[in-house]
């Protein structure tokens, strides 16, 4: 159980709320970050209770109406500054993130970089804004459709990409003329505190971009307060179901991403070498907590089953394990000892439910220099994965592969599109016919063709399908700027001195 302080005065480092350009860290109630590496307790951070959301969402309202005048080239300048200072300070940001998370520094280096391609995105808000214009609809009458701020929106982040999933979000957010409130996680919130400072170093004004820590009370603030009008989310399924519904309810717009179980078919034909790097880095990458990561390998043949599980056996078994902070490392621990026993929980079930474990990651081997505290379980890989085990249905979102042998391409799409999630999918095969086919008819919102991570780049949108996602709209790309904005269509008539007198029926084009 993680102890809650309720110490007013600490000698323990805190993690503050941004609020008005400025830090503010008094609260009733605080939890400890971990560093998951070591095991031990590195800040604490305030939760703010519903009042304290309800100031914040004050300081954004009272910052909208400058921010939303403010010419669009004006926005994009900050969003350009901004982007200078995240590449000046990269190191310190997944530094951050490495402290908190555990991912490996180069890792932490990657989704920075895939959060800053965001912000690369909203620095062409000019053009993404402009609207259309039709000369002439009716006699002498003119129109034109411009897309407008929503006022104060919400960003609400899970664990895994601290840097990068507040990217998705509020670069966008902020250059179509938005304030921003963020509620990031807090099991590593000190990432998007940095992000805030370099905002406003950037001419960000105060109270545009605002962080504001806490857990469901603080989230369930931002849902019913009348002010926020959109709520962005990504998180875990049963909680994206309860913001979007919930939000929906209230009459605001809402996003929410949830979770994934994503597939990769390996055809007879593929090129194994490549398939196999291709496994252990999506399936072991960031120790398996991506939303993206691959879980479930689907071996087309016995025959493909085998030589995979040959050539990942000793790969995985040498797996560099150890601190994010050790340039060695390929996998660091995972995020929290709650969710190293969730893992390690379903590595039991699995054997329990009768899937043959190849690789047991329970007492991983690591670097020297690790300290054996730490969160980490090793690379696992199960073979005779089967439809109804709960380690095939449900996301582990840990380094555990396993492996579901089908006999033939069709069973292998039925396998896929009869899974609750549909976040991302891959297929490795030489055969273009084949891989035209899958992209055609999988139910995945993001599919790969001998890519195993197929996440869309910034001027495209990220988003699965099923229960990955709920909403209509994904993140970043057209989407996003769709999502946080809303469309005027503006009618035009000047007088002429022609007089049609009144007219008491539709008005139609004769
Ligand atoms: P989580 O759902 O536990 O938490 C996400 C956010 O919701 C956090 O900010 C948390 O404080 C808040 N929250 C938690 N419980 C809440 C509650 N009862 N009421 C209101 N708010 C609550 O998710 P997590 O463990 O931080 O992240 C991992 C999950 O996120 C995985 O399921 C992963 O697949 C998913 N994810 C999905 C995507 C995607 O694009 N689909 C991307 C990244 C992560």
């Amino acid at each position: 159980m993680v102890p809650i302080f309720n110490n007013k005065e600490s000698f323990m480092r805190r993690i503050p709320h941004w609020f008005g350009g400025s830090k503010h860290d008094e609260a009733e109630r605080y939890v400890p970050v971990f560093d998951p590496a070591t095991a031990t307790i590195a800040a604490e951070l305030p939760m703010a209770s519903a009042a304290k959301v309800s100031e914040v969402v004050a300081v954004a309202k009272a910052a909208f109406p400058a921010w939303a005048a403010t010419p669009p080239l004006r926005r994009a300048r900050v969003m350009f500054k901004f982007k200078a200072l995240i590449e000046a300070n990269a190191d310190r940001i997944a530094a951050a993130v490495v402290a908190e998370h555990g991912k490996v520094h180069d890792d932490a280096l990657g989704e920075l970089t895939r959060g800053l391609e965001v912000v690369e995105f909203a620095c062409g808000i000019p053009q993404l804004l402009k609207g259309e214009f039709t000369e002439n609809v009716g006699t002498q009458v003119d129109s034109h459709s411009l897309r407008q701020p929503l006022g104060v929106v919400a960003g609400i982040t899970p664990f895994n990409f601290p840097a990068m999933v507040p990217m998705w979000m509020f670069p966008v957010a902020l250059a179509c003329g938005n304030c921003f409130i963020l509620k990031p996680s807090e099991r590593d919130p000190s990432a998007s505190l940095i992000l805030a400072e370099l905002l406003a170093e950037a001419g960000l004004p105060a109270g545009v971009f605002n962080v504001v820590h806490g857990d469901k009370e603080a989230v369930d603030a931002l849902l019913t307060h009348p002010d926020v009008q959109a709520l962005s989310f990504v998180g875990s399924t049963p909680i994206a179901e309860y913001i979007y519904s919930e939000g929906c309810r209230r009459g605001k717009r809402v996003q929410a991403l949830g979770g994934a179980k994503n597939h990769m078919v390996v055809m007879p034909d593929a090129d194994l070498d490549q398939a196999v790097d291709a496994l252990m880095g999506a399936a072991f990458g960031s120790a398996g907590e991506r939303c993206m990561a691959i879980s479930i390998a689907v071996a087309v043949s016995d025959a493909v089953a085998d030589a995979l599980i040959e050539r990942l056996t000793a790969k995985i078994q040498t797996l560099r394990i150890g601190p994010g902070t050790d340039k060695r490392a390929e996998m660091g621990p995972l995020v929290t000892a709650q969710h190293r026993d969730k893992v390690k929980g379903y590595i039991d079930l699995g054997v329990a439910e009768g899937a043959k474990l190849i690789v047991d990651g329970r007492q991983p081997q690591l670097l020297d220099g690790a300290t054996a505290d730490g969160y980490y379980v090793g690379g696992t890989l199960f073979d005779g994965v089967t439809p109804e085990m709960r380690i095939y249905r449900e996301e582990i979102f840990g380094p555990v592969l396993g492996i579901a042998r089908v006999k033939s391409y069709k069973e292998a799409v039925a396998l896929i599109n009869a899974h609750e999630f549909g976040n991302g999918t891959a297929i490795f095969t030489r055969d273009g016919d084949t891989a035209r086919t899958f992209a055609h008819e999988i139910q995945v919102g993001m599919v790969g063709i001998n890519v195993p991570i197929p996440v869309p780049m910034a001027f495209h949108s990220f988003g699965g399908w099923k229960r990955s996602l709920f909403g209509d709209h994904y993140m970043h790309g057209p989407e996003g700027v769709r999502f946080y904005t809303r469309l005027k269509t503006v009618t035009t008539r000047w007088p002429t001195g022609l007089r049609a007198g009144a007219e008491f029926v539709m008005p139609t084009m004769k």
